[in-house]
């Protein structure tokens, strides 16, 4: 099942609670909650209304290095969670999924307050998805093993999968959940402490699951939750008690994460930042689902999606009739309250990225791209919406087609031959995702093989699992979630070399 049919699937769902209680605001360190330092608190907004949904404890470089230090308490060899079963650490990660499913109405809820994502797919993509997801790495729990190997000599060595100590993890405002869950998922199996700062937009349910995470058992100081701005985030990235740092988002940010990594104490890093996608369509295709799953391969979650097809390549024979229906599939997405079941698209994350976004196509008018749907705010709506927008005609030079929009803007490119395509796709500073749609095996494979991204899907997009490793080439960041593949980012392989008595010596 991908996420497309799981968006599809909306009509038996348990209704939202449209005004959730909020209930945790502060800094949680220590399984308890604290004020911030400095006494600062900061708005979160609700985007489908731009109206204040609470205060929040705004944290800072202090409030980090408390939270720091009780997560370096918490790692101290002797600790409970040091010396806590291997099982006994899957236990609590399943026992936490168990309470995220208990709470699934109110968490999804929650997040389509803060986020302004349609509830039908917080309720059915990102709270199933992260889930799944903890369950998968409380699986791990107890499978890390390391090798045996022979050596020459006397001597044989073993390797100790070791965890890396304590984690700093800053994520983004897309998928706040579900990135919660990708971080904290193979950093508890591997037995590491964190330190998490989600986004200021959407710091709510990242708060709750804290102090989930409390309930379901974890020991003081494993998970440590601190909201605030970039500042906080810059503290934990300098941090030279800090051992790692996983961040999600801007690939402007993910340099400077790096650099601090550089000129504090080379602190391990994994970075998952933006991305160009393409989504390559041919000719062969079955018109009509490939239209529909382009449309949702960008379109999905407002646009807001590192991954989203955002070059639409298609292939000369099909390109005007792919641009008409593409225009008129957009036309008919139905903008509005996210808590309405039927909304395929609500307000995007706030007025800051709005605004890009509505300055974006402003410029890819300007540049030539030939508007055929939206292109600018619906009517009537007060929140921070953008109508479903498609742009024809579009160049590979053009800033559209060049940098990220995060944001529901479609670009259709026309293309002619195989190996065009192949280097016009890889022509980015990015390499996080690709498709291609075609009923020929060998060409499918031939352009599998031709791209230059950590992710490519054959006739389908953003179908995404726990199981499936997921990460970026080039400027799209380094290291994989998900997968068997995310342990290795929170694990030190220690090589143990022993000398093997010999016998009668
Ligand atoms: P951002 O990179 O500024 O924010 C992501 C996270 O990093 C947030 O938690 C933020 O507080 C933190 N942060 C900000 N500055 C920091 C710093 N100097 N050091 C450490 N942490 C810091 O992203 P944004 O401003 O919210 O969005 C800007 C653009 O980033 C978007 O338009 C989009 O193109 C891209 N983006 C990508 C993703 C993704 O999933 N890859 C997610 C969100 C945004």
């Amino acid at each position: 099942k991908n996420f497309a049919a799981a968006v599809a699937n909306y009509s038996s769902l348990p209704q939202p609670q449209t005004t959730p209680d909020i209930l945790y605001t502060g800094v949680f360190i220590n399984n308890e909650w604290h004020k911030s330092k400095s006494g600062k608190i900061f708005e979160t907004i609700n985007p489908t209304t731009a109206e204040v949904i609470a205060e929040i404890q705004c944290a800072d470089k202090e409030d980090i290095d408390i939270a720091v230090q009780a997560a370096r308490n918490a790692f101290k060899l002797g600790s409970p969670w040091r010396r806590m079963d291997a099982s006994e650490r899957g236990r609590l990660l399943y026992r936490l999924a168990d309470l995220m499913e208990r709470d699934q109405v109110y968490l999804a809820s929650l997040e389509t307050l803060d986020n302004g994502k349609p509830y039908s797919m917080s309720y059915n993509v990102d709270l199933p998805t992260a889930i799944k997801n903890l369950r998968y790495f409380a699986g791990w729990a107890d499978k890390n093993h390391g090798k045996t190997i022979p050596m020459d000599g006397d001597f044989f060595t073993y390797t100790r999968h070791e965890p890396v100590g304590v984690c700093g993890q800053i994520i983004p405002w897309n998928f706040p959940i579900l990135m919660m869950a990708w971080k904290l998922g193979p950093a508890l199996a591997t037995g590491n402490t964190i330190v998490l700062k989600p986004a200021e937009q959407t710091s709510l349910t990242a708060l709750y699951i804290a102090q989930l995470v409390k309930e379901a058992g974890f020991p003081e100081g494993v998970v440590n939750v601190v909201p605030g701005f970039g500042t906080a985030g810059a503290a934990l990235a300098n941090h030279c008690d800090v051992d790692k740092v996983a961040f999600t988002g801007s690939t402007d940010v993910g340099k400077l994460i790096q650099l601090a990594s550089g000129n504090t104490n080379l602190k391990r890093v994994t970075l998952e930042l933006g991305g160009k996608s393409p989504n390559i369509i041919l000719s062969d295709t079955d018109l009509d689902y490939a239209v529909e799953t382009a449309h949702f391969g960008l379109f999905f979650n407002m646009g807001q999606c590192c991954c989203a097809g955002s070059r639409t390549f298609v292939e000369d024979k099909i390109y005007d009739e792919f641009v008409e229906r593409s225009a008129e599939r957009a036309k008919k997405r139905t903008v509005g309250n996210p808590f309405d079941l039927n909304t395929e698209q609500g307000p995007q994350v706030n007025e800051e990225q709005m605004e890009k976004i509505l300055g974006m196509i402003k410029t890819g008018k300007k540049q030539g791209a030939k508007l055929v749907a939206g292109g600018s705010r619906p009517e009537g709506l007060p929140g921070y919406f953008v109508q479903p927008t498609v742009f024809a005609d579009v160049q590979d030079d053009m800033t559209i087609a060049r940098e990220e929009i995060f944001g529901p803007v479609q670009q259709l490119i026309r293309f002619k031959k195989l190996d065009e395509v192949i280097e016009r796709a890889n022509n980015s500073e990015y390499g996080l995702a690709a498709a291609v749609f075609t009923k020929d095996l060998d060409k499918a494979n031939y352009i599998v093989g031709g791209l230059r991204a950590g992710t490519v899907w054959v006739n389908t997009y953003n179908a995404l699992a726990a199981q499936a490793p997921f990460g970026g080439y080039k400027m799209s960041g380094h290291g994989r979630e998900n997968g068997e593949y995310a342990l290795s980012n929170y694990t030190e392989v220690k090589s143990v070399i022993v000398k093997v008595a010999q016998k009668n010596s």
